[in-house]
């Protein structure tokens, strides 16, 4: 028997791109010798994208569509797309062919190799300043913090053997931050640098809101580092403010100098409880966080499913 190979993609209002899609990844596919299946996630979209993904199911008994019951975003859909595939590697990659699919016999190669995660990193991004600066601050920032679990310029397309794709099924975690968590199982790992370009049409589905939240999430999920950074902070200001009352006795009973009250009472109270509140936020980042996870939802919720063979053999 043929090893099987899943490409997984997550779709949101992608109806102008599907058909764009599907002919030029299925070609590329048909020439492999391995067996594939494409598991396409319908994240809740509210244009045509689930009956054209039907179409294509009909029309291809290789393709699988899985429809959410909303718009869960895409990190959940991904998620339930690694759920459902039965390959013995998936590779992840965007409905707008910004990963480009003649990589597969390249990343396919590796893995025969022995490797059992083949990371896709971009060369050059072929994106706005502000998105390409605020992409590389963040990750030297999440890597600082979590120990380098998290590689730079390194997306959701990457190939992933079935062991890796199993342990990251057991990641059932509420605040999902891909990237990280695609990283963690960890494995015998291999890179290939490669070029991204832009959306092959239709605009960017993640708003730069949403991006933000998931730097968030990829820090606050990935890192302790945030609560514990207050106890050095605290006593640094303890500490800090020992000496300055030394200094303030000292000058009061050798010069007779009372220290000018108001001002400096004032100051030194605006920036104790400036920093005080800070940390309450912070905590609180971290119990909103607890509480997502211990209401224990599901990640996604399924409505209907159209099967491919896979799934009949
Ligand atoms: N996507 C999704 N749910 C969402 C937003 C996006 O499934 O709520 C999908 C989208 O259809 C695409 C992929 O996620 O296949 C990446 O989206 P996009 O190209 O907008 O993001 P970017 O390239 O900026 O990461
Ligand atoms: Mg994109």
């Amino acid at each position: 028997m043929n090893k099987m190979v899943s490409i997984v993609t997550p779709f949101y209002n992608e109806a102008d791109g599907i058909d764009l899609y599907f002919e030029s990844l299925l070609p590329l596919l048909e020439k492999m010798e391995y067996d594939y299946e494409v598991v396409c996630v319908d994240d809740g979209s509210r244009d045509t994208t689930f009956a054209q993904l039907e179409d294509w199911n009909r029309k291809d008994d290789h393709i699988k569509v899985i429809k959410l019951s909303r718009n869960f975003g895409k990190e959940a859909a991904l998620t339930a797309g690694l759920d459902y595939c039965q390959g013995d590697a998936a590779i992840p990659i965007d409905a707008d062919l910004q990963d480009n699919p003649a990589l597969f016999p390249q990343m396919i190669a590796q893995w025969e190799a022995g490797f059992d995660v083949v990371l896709m990193q971009r060369k050059s991004r072929d994106e706005s300043w502000f998105k390409r600066s605020s992409a590389k601050l963040f990750y030297r920032f999440i890597n600082r913090l979590s120990n380098g679990g998290v590689p730079e310029n390194v997306g959701d397309f990457r190939l992933m053997d079935r062991k890796v794709i199993n342990t990251i099924r057991k990641l059932n975690e509420k605040s999902r931050f891909m990237k990280g968590l695609l990283s963690w199982p960890g494995f015998k790992t291999t890179t290939i640098v490669y070029d991204r370009p832009n959306r092959a049409v239709g605009t960017p589905k993640q708003s730069l809101k949403n991006l933000f939240k998931l730097a968030f999430t990829g820090i606050f999920a990935f890192s302790s580092f945030p609560l514990r950074v207050w106890t050095f902070i605290g006593l640094l200001i303890t500490s800090g403010s020992g000496v300055f009352a030394i200094f303030l006795v000292t000058k009061k009973f050798l010069y007779n100098a009372a220290p000018p009250g108001y001002l400096s009472l004032m100051v030194v109270l605006l920036f104790l409880n400036g920093m005080l509140m800070i940390n309450q936020g912070l905590i609180g980042e971290y119990i909103s966080r607890i509480f997502d996870e211990v209401k224990a939802r599901p990640i996604y919720v399924v409505d209907q499913i159209r099967k491919s063979k896979a799934d009949d053999e």
